[in-house]
């Protein structure tokens, strides 16, 4: 351990920042704009459910702000990355490449198309998929054959990577991209967690074939439960549309499904709270980099730990702030974890890497020695927008 490393110097650094008088949950809504009278019109009118003019302006809105070609409103961000991997032609035992340091729904939703997840490690700089180690990687297991990515070992196709950007900080996008087109795979960001992070000044989820954002309650803006699908091949886009409303050809009476789709629309009653939170996102977002600053400020001159920095090539969202442990200091995460939550200060430890969880131990994998090393010393700390105020 590093002698000057002391839990209790952690503690004290998080207390200058946040507030003393409430409990400090790990990241909260705000609904200071217009949502109430956004719903209440959905409810004054009746446009509650699948029809509404909300659900048209959310997706409108959200291009504009991101300048995807074409954006999709749908009811989470886990169906969100179902119908991308669909839309991109990924079917049983086609092998995807995602982090093994990610969110479960990202692995869940391989499986829910009977595909394969194939774990990928980390990068320090980013907290997301390292593109020189997936290289050398790929290198090693996988040949083209007529255009196609082989894994070798197991005979299957591997057909797609999904790049998430984690707690908000980009992936390093042009390496990877370049490591995709050499290797033919499809790209899918899991941009979940990074509405309103950019990736030298593009937004993120515009890199890739098809993207997918959530507006779950813990988000960046929140519609309640909602995710979008961003795209900019537009037919990609009409097809992501017709996907996700049951497949129903348009005609003014007749029900006609012309293949199996699904129920997956935003109901326009959430589509209007997310108009009213878009609104503000660009406050939510300077409001946590102003947290981002002050908890960065705290702990650059502390010993044995650090305080998560956007890489150099982003300007991050800090949708979840993270201190990272250094390595000999990881025997006292549980420590830290077990401090804070008893004062009051709400602290996670990263998510179990998917390798770990029961359903997915037996998947191909490569080396996963960063991700199970952060895994081991990361600790996500407040960050509601309200507490860079
Ligand atoms: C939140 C999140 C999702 C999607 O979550 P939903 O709750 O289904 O909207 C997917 N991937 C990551 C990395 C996430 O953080």
């Amino acid at each position: 351990m590093s002698p000057l490393f002391n839990t209790d110097n952690v503690i004290d650094a998080l207390r200058k920042v946040l507030p003393t008088e409430r409990k400090i949950s790990l990241h909260e809504p705000h609904f200071n704009g217009n949502e109430w009278t956004y719903v209440k019109e959905c409810l004054d009118t009746g446009w509650v459910s699948s029809v509404g003019k909300y659900v048209d302006e959310f997706e409108f809105k959200l291009a504009e702000f991101t300048g995807a070609q074409k954006v999709v409103a749908v009811v989470n961000g886990t169906a969100a990355l179902h119908i991308a991997l669909k839309l991109l032609g990924v079917e049983q035992n086609d092998e995807v490449l995602l982090p093994a340091l990610t969110f479960i729904a990202t692995a869940n939703a391989v499986q829910y198309c009977n595909a394969i997840p194939h774990f990928i490690d980390s990068e320090e700089k980013t907290l997301g998929i390292d593109p020189r180690k997936l290289s050398d990687y790929l290198n090693e297991v996988s040949l083209i054959k007529d255009g196609v990515c082989i894994n070798k070992i197991t005979g299957n196709r591997i057909k797609a990577v999904i790049a998430m950007h984690t707690f908000g900080h980009p992936v390093d996008l042009d390496p990877l991209i370049d490591v995709c087109q050499r290797y033919k795979l499809e790209l899918i960001e899991d941009a979940a967690e990074s509405l309103g992070s950019f990736y030298k000044k593009r937004h993120t989820g515009t890199f890739g074939k098809i993207a997918t954002i959530s507006f779950n309650g813990n988000k960046v803006i929140t519609t309640g439960g909602g995710g979008a699908i961003l795209t900019n091949d537009i037919n990609l886009g009409k097809m992501a549309k017709h996907l996700t409303t049951t497949a129903k050809v348009a005609h003014k009476w007749e029900f006609f499904h012309d293949q199996i789709g699904y129920n997956y629309r935003l109901p326009n009653i959430n589509a209007a709270l997310g108009c009213a939170q878009l609104e503000q996102l660009p406050s939510f977002i300077e409001k946590k980099r102003k947290l981002a600053l002050m908890y960065r400020a705290e702990f650059s001159g502390m010993d044995g730990i650090s305080f998560f920095t956007e890489p150099e090539f982003a300007r991050s969202n800090y949708w979840l702030n993270a201190l990272v442990l250094d390595s000999e200091n990881a025997i006292y995460r549980d420590e830290l974890l077990e401090k804070t939550n008893n004062l009051g200060i709400m602290t996670r430890p990263a998510w179990t890497t998917m390798h770990k969880l029961p359903m997915f131990q037996n998947c191909p994998r490569m080396d996963l020695s960063t991700a199970e090393s952060l895994e081991s010393r990361l600790i996500n700390i407040p960050s509601s927008s309200f507490l860079g105020d």
